[in-house]
């Protein structure tokens, strides 16, 4: 089938599934998540929060109409894809038992590790001086993100940031099943690490984990330091290529929750970074 001869049967559930569910899952995930850690938050809460710098006031409407562009441009995409399928172009299939339940599980992991380089290489590239302003400067515009800024990029950068969707959809065979799961973690993932709260203790970056996956500390400092921690689910590139900040073991023991527990006690900092 050609490219361009679109199939109206399924366009609306590829609508749904690559715009619709974005939407809602930014205004009620992302929306809701903002709600309780910067609207209404417990008293439990208050010492977790990494930066007390004020937010410009525009902040939130500027993210917010920026993810509405973002999510709307991920729809197009999204259709583009859809397209693609029915011209024969991509591996997605709908019956399990194609490549069995074994595949089905495995591919998690595996678009999981794509999407890191996939994320990590384009951010890298994106922080170049002249490219910079045309497609990442509006992303850091939030200095104190929220996760409401989780989706807040220029147009452009929203059309390289969906790339990794018709990637997926070319490289590997994926069920549609699969790919909603991943969807949903990449996206809450994206929330974390615009929470503007370390919810981790401090032995957790000496841990295993902490060498490997990524904390809100880790994209908090990037967003404060701009050239440093570009990885999105692991600090793997990071570390390979030395773009983690030296200081950001440093900077996370400061923010982990032990020592926000010590902040409430009013105990010296230094001592916590002693530990
Ligand atoms: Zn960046
Ligand atoms: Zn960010």
């Amino acid at each position: 089938m050609n490219f361009l001869q679109l199939n109206w049967d399924g366009l609306t559930e590829a609508v749904f599934f690559s715009a619709g569910l974005n939407y809602i899952r930014y205004f009620f995930m992302a929306g809701l998540v903002y709600y309780l850690f910067f609207h209404r938050p417990p008293t439990w809460l208050k010492p977790l929060e990494i930066s007390k710098s004020k937010r410009p006031l525009p902040q939130n409407k500027r993210d917010v109409f920026y993810s509405f562009l973002s999510i709307s441009i991920f729809g197009i995409v999204g259709i583009l894809t859809y397209m693609m399928e029915k011209a024969g172009w991509t591996q997605l299939y709908k019956n399990v038992d194609e490549y069995g339940w074994a595949w089905w599980f495995l591919s998690l992991p595996v678009m999981v590790f794509i999407h890191d380089t996939y994320f990590y290489w384009t951010h890298y590239l994106m922080h170049n001086k002249k490219l910079f302003p045309y497609f990442h400067k509006v992303h850091h515009l939030s200095k104190n993100p929220t996760p409401l800024t989780s989706y807040a990029f220029h147009p452009l950068e929203a059309v390289v940031e969906a790339g990794i969707y018709p990637l997926l959809a070319i490289i590997i065979p994926l069920h549609q099943g699969a790919l909603l799961i991943f969807f949903t973690f990449a996206f809450a993932y994206n929330i974390l690490g615009h929470l503007g709260h370390e919810l981790y203790p401090a032995w957790f970056i000496h841990s295993p984990f902490g060498k490997i996956f990524t904390t809100t500390t880790h994209h908090h400092q990037h967003h404060q330091k701009f050239n440093c921690n570009y990885g999105y689910y692991f600090t793997i590139w990071d570390r390979l290529i030395k773009t983690n900040h030296q200081d950001y073991e440093i900077f996370f023991r400061k923010n982990s929750t032990d020592s926000s527990q010590i902040k409430r006690l009013n105990i010296s900092e230094k001592n916590v970074l002693k530990k």
